[in-house]
């Protein structure tokens, strides 16, 4: 890095993993068994120097690595320049289209998305991947270890947030392991975290997706006050429309978002349509 005269970039949330045995762990995580049936493609985000990318090259049959970092290319190419399997797309993953990505790159593979995510996006990006229902068989990234909790909590529980639910809705969440901060460069303020979401068919089934996403982030909005208080506010709906609503949900009004689970808020969203029809 020295000699590319490479300085981080904190706005990119570039630290970079320096602790040699977090990487094989996690590309050994992304990928699973070697000598799968089916190849698997991996779509990396933020390469950085490669450090986990070649890890993931060892494993899978081809790797795209999308960097927005203009400055780490010729790096990447003199790190990660003797390997056929590698493609490098310089952009901002929030701005491509990942379903043209995946079908022009991956064709015939199974693919998974690994990566250390750069945290000023983690939730974005997560949200993302999930939300444009990409053909990706599982994700496996570094977080901070606050938002990893966020992540895998279970719904109904304390630590739980909007995107909690809206992660159990699409996939199973699980905490792989905890990674301490003197494993980069330069050492972030907070601990680290590896999680895996597995994708699978959505948990419930809420008629209409908007309204139940609508009804998660608006009932989090506020999450101190009663699912009766902050439906109201964020829907705009008068009290008594939403004493009606969480009737017909089976939803006790007192509660707050935290204790609701899935089947909840699939509930009152499908209450909500029904009573906005
Ligand atoms: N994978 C490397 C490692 O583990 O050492 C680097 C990880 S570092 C936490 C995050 C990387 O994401 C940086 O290389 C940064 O430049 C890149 N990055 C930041 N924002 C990005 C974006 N919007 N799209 C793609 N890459 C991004």
């Amino acid at each position: 890095m020295e000699r590319h005269g490479f300085t981080f970039s904190k706005a990119l949330g570039q630290n970079f993993l320096i602790n040699p045995s977090v990487c094989p762990r996690m590309a050994e995580a992304a990928v699973g068994e070697k000598n799968q049936d089916t190849p698997c493609g991996v779509l990396e985000i933020g390469p950085g120097i490669g450090v986990l990318t070649k890890e993931l090259l060892l494993r899978a049959e081809k790797v795209v690595a999308v960097e927005l970092d203009q400055r780490l290319l010729p790096v990447l190419d003199e790190t990660l320049g003797g390997f056929d399997n590698l493609k490098v797309i310089n952009a901002d993953v929030l701005e491509l289209d990942l379903h043209q990505l995946i079908a022009e790159e991956f064709e015939g593979m199974e693919v998974v998305v690994c990566a250390n995510l750069p945290y000023y996006i983690t939730s974005p990006v997560i949200m993302k991947l999930l939300e444009d229902r990409l053909p990706i068989r599982s994700i496996t990234v570094m977080v901070q270890k606050e938002a990893a909790v966020r992540l895998c909590a279970e719904p109904g529980t304390r630590d739980s947030s909007a995107i909690t639910v809206a992660v159990r809705y699409y996939c199973d969440p699980e905490l792989l392991f905890k990674v301490s901060s003197g494993s980069f460069m330069p050492a972030p303020k907070v601990e680290s975290a590896v999680i895996q979401l597995k994708l699978r068919e959505p948990a419930v089934h809420p008629k209409k997706e908007e309204t139940f996403f609508k009804v998660i982030k608006g009932t989090f909005s506020q999450r101190r006050k009663t699912v009766l208080n902050s439906l109201s506010s964020s829907l705009s709906l008068d009290k008594n429309a939403v004493r009606d609503i969480l009737k017909a949900a089976r939803v006790d009004e007192t509660s707050r978002a935290e204790r609701l689970t899935l089947e909840d808020f699939a509930n009152i969203s499908d209450a909500v349509d029904d009573w906005s029809n």
